[in-house]
C-alpha cells in the first residue's frame, strides 16, 4: 500500500523503520533476526538506505584500472526479501549520485515489477560520478520528476503505450536545514520545489530538539507544503552519539539531553538514560499531532524496540 494511503487509513500514529543494508559478508541470518525483532511492532513501512558504489583505481597487469564495487548488500534485494518474508511494505531509497538516469530507470522498473509502491527519492552525498552530463539527476527534485514521468508511462526513450509505474514518492526534509543550504528559508523553498515536482510525503533528517521540528512544520505549511511530514527519530543510547550525530548529521542535541546522558559512566545507565530521553521526545511529538514516527534503527532492533515498548505503540497502528 502507498505510504500516503497508510497514513490516511491509519486511525492512530504509525511506526515506520529505516534500516541500512549491512556490509558485504554480514550473515544474512543475523540481518533477518534483527528484522524479525523489529517486525513485532508492525511497522507501517520499512525504508532501506541506498549507497553509491565505491570507486578506486587499482593496478591490473601494470595498468591503472577503475574498480567499482558495492560495499553493502543490495537495497532492493533486501526490500524484496523483507516484503515476501515479513509482509512489510518496503520503501527503498533511490539516490541520484553515482547513478545515471538510465540506471535509475532500470532500478525503478525492477521495483515496479516486484510490486513495490513506495520509494524515497534522495540526492545522496557521494561525489557525483556523472556530474555535468545530462545523464544523471543532479538534485532529488529531478529524480522525483523522473519517477513521476514513469508514473505517466513516459520513459527516457519514447515507448508507445509503455507500462505506467505507480510509485508514491517520499523525499527528505531538514528541520535544521540541509548543511549546504545558505539558510533555512532557501532550503525550505527547495523542499517546496520537490513537493511541486510530485513528492507525496516527507521524512525528516534526525533531530533532537522538537522545537526545531515544530518551526519547520509551521514554516512548511506557510509556504504551501501540504504533504505529510514524518519526523525521523534516532534512539540515543551511547555517549559517543552526543558528539558523532551532530557532526555527521548537522543536528543540535539540546544541553538538557546531553546532560541527562553524559552524567552517567556505566554503559547500561547511559543506554537507559538515552532511551528514556528518546521516549520523552517521541511522547512530545505524538502529543503535538505527528502522523507517525520513522525510526532510524540502523538495522539494530533493541534500541528502537525499547523506545516502542516505552511508548506502548506496539500493535496500535495500521
Ligand atoms: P536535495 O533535495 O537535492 O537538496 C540538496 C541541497 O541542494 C540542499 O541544500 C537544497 O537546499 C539544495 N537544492 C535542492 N534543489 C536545488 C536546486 N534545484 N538548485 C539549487 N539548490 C538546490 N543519503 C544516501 O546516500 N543514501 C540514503 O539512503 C539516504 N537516505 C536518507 C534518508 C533521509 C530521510 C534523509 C533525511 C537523508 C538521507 N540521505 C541518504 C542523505 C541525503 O542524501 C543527503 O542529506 C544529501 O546531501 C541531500 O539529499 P536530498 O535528497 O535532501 O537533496
Amino acid at each position: 500500500m502507498k505510504v500516503t494511503d497508510l497514513i490516511k487509513n491509519s486511525g492512530e500514529p504509525f511506526t515506520s523503520i529505516e534500516i541500512i543494508p549491512p556490509k558485504k559478508g554480514f550473515k544474512i541470518k543475523a540481518l533477518f533476526a534483527e528484522l524479525e525483532a523489529l517486525m513485532k511492532y508492525k511497522p507501517a513501512f520499512m525504508s532501506v538506505t541506498s549507497h553509491a558504489h565505491a570507486r578506486s583505481i587499482e593496478l591490473v597487469g601494470g595498468k591503472e584500472v577503475e574498480r567499482i564495487k558495492s560495499k553493502r548488500l543490495d537495497t532492493n534485494a533486501i526490500c524484496i526479501a523483507a516484503q515476501s518474508r515479513f509482509g512489510v511494505e518496503p520503501t527503498p531509497h533511490v539516490i541520484c549520485r553515482g547513478f545515471t538516469k538510465d540506471e535509475t530507470e532500470d532500478v525503478l522498473l525492477t521495483l515496479h515489477f516486484h510490486g513495490i509502491k513506495n520509494v524515497l527519492a534522495l540526492r545522496g552525498d557521494a561525489a557525483p560520478a556523472t556530474s555535468g552530463t545530462s545523464f544523471a539527476n543532479e538534485y532529488a527534485s529531478e529524480l522525483v520528476e523522473q519517477i513521476q514521468r514513469m508514473n505517466q508511462g513516459i520513459y527516457l526513450d519514447p515507448i508507445d503505450d509503455a507500462e505506467k509505474t505507480d510509485f508514491c514518492v517520499g523525499v527528505a526534509g531538514y528541520p535544521e536545514k540541509h548543511f549546504e543550504a545558505p539558510d533555512f528559508e532557501t532550503d525550505l523553498k527547495w523542499l517546496k520545489h520537490k513537493v511541486d515536482c510530485g513528492a507525496d510525503f516527507i521524512i525528516t533528517q534526525m533531530f533532537f530538539d522538537n522545537s526545531a521540528f515544530y518551526k519547520f512544520r509551521d514554516e512548511a505549511a506557510k509556504i504551501g507544503i501540504r504533504v505529510p511530514i514524518i519526523p525521523g527519530i534516532k534512539p540515543l543510547y551511547k555517549k559517543e552519539h552526543l558528539e558523532s550525530l551532530p557532526r555527521i548529521f548537522y543536528t543540535n542535541i539540546p544541553e538538557s539531553v546531553k546532560e541527562s546522558i553524559s552524567r552517567f559512566n556505566d554503559p547500561e545507565d547511559i543506554y537507559k538514560a538515552g532511551i528514556e530521553s528518546t521516549i520523552a521526545q517521541c511522547k512530545d511529538l505524538l502529543a503535538n499531532g505527528v502522523p507517525g514516527i520513522h525510526f532510524y534503527s540502523m538495522g539494530i532492533a533493541k534500541p528502537t524496540s525499547d523506545v516502542l515498548n516505552g511508548l506502548a505503540l506496539a500493535n496500535h497502528h495500521v
